[in-house]
């Protein structure tokens, strides 16, 4: 008898995609297995929202959460249905395999009928001296303006958005409408952003560039007796001019990396790394009982709702590939 446990369906990862997954699998009686990952410097169980202050836009919570707090409500209500956790990471899959196998960091090795990828995205960080401190301690370091930008710490205050591309440019203009004055902040003397992006972002009266410039420290200001960010130290690439800019926040847009690799290319992926689902609308991928969810697939949207609603529909289709394949197998012996 093989020792390897044989399960309906694993979920891989514990954001909102992940544990909406969970809750609706386990609900259906699939018994779902999550792997939850391990912490490590950039990411802990929970996923990007385990890094974000308050959440005001994900509905049903008109005061707001914290997304600690949001994650670990997600997580009790998957375990109220019966969810399995284990806290390791997938770090090798075998979609040749039937049913499909997977090996995790710590050495469990499972059998799956299907399986939920929801390992959502890494937003990708300047690593200057300062940025994980203020970012961890809600400092006013933050990667997601659509999720933090509203707060009252931001208000009528001048802050700083580091990148050239269409996400830098989007950042910078949702904060104009609560900041002072947005300063983009770009390593070139070009934005590599859509041309109608850059000039709606150009032309707006709140909004100025510091051009071939990259920031080289976030230095904290004591407020109180709390650590928050006081001023950006920057340098000019071209000329190596050194200067310093006060800020009442700072944010990262330099672009997000997908938490793919362990997929060793089982599986298709589009140009950017993130997971291509053949059918837009749908959570299938190219391989036969395995689905996609959340960041991981998603380059357009990333918010918390739009993963959770994907999980959701990556359960509905994992219950139903099986209940198809039942049908198909019972079809089968019947008529043989
Ligand atoms: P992106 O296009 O890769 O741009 C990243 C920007 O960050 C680039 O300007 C890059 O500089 C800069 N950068 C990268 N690493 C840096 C570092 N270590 N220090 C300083 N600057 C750094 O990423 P994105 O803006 O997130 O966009 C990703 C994709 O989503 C794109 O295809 C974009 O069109 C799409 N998107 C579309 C919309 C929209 O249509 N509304 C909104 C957001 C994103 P360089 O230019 O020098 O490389």
């Amino acid at each position: 008898m093989s020792e390897i446990q044989r399960e309906k369906v694993v979920i891989i990862g514990s954001g909102p995609a992940g544990w909406t997954a969970a809750i609706y699998a386990a609900r259906a009686n699939m018994e779902p297995l999550v792997f939850e990952g391990a912490a490590s410097r950039t990411m802990i169980p929970g996923g990007q929202l385990m890094f974000t202050t308050d959440v005001e836009n994900y509905p049903g919570f008109p005061e707001g959460i914290t997304g600690q707090e949001m994650m670990m409500a997600f997580r009790a209500q998957a375990e109220r249905f019966g969810t399995r956790i284990v806290t390791e990471d997938i770090v090798q899959v075998d979609f040749d395999a039937e049913p499909r196998r997977l090996t995790a960091s710590g050495g469990t090795v499972v059998e799956a009928d299907t399986v939920i990828i929801a390992t959502g995205a890494n937003a990708k960080w300047l690593d200057v001296p300062g940025e994980e401190e203020l970012a961890r301690g809600g400092g006013g370091v933050s990667v997601c303006a659509v999720c933090d930008g509203a707060l009252p710490f931001f208000r009528d205050k001048r802050l700083a958005v580091v990148g050239g591309g269409d996400s830098a440019m989007e950042e910078a203009l949702y904060l104009t409408n609560f900041a002072s004055e947005v300063v983009i902040i770009h390593r070139r003397d070009e934005f590599r952003a859509s041309p109608i992006m850059a000039d709606r972002a150009l032309s707006h009266p709140k909004i100025r560039v510091l051009w071939d410039t990259v920031v080289e420290e976030v230095v904290a200001a004591e407020v109180g007796g709390f650590k928050e960010i006081g001023h950006l130290r920057l340098k000019n690439r071209r000329t190596e001019e050194e200067s310093t800019l006060e800020v009442g926040g700072l944010f990262v847009a330099i672009g997000h990396d997908p938490n793919t690799a362990f997929l060793g290319g089982q599986i298709d992926l589009k140009e950017n790394g993130y997971i291509q689902v053949p059918n837009p609308g749908r959570t299938e991928t190219n391989v036969q009982g395995v689905f996609a969810a959340g960041d991981c697939t998603d380059d357009y949207y990333r918010q918390a709702v739009t993963a959770a609603g994907t999980g959701c529909m990556a359960a509905l289709d994992a219950e139903r590939w099986l209940a198809h394949r039942a049908a198909r197998t019972g079809a089968v012996a019947a008529s043989g």
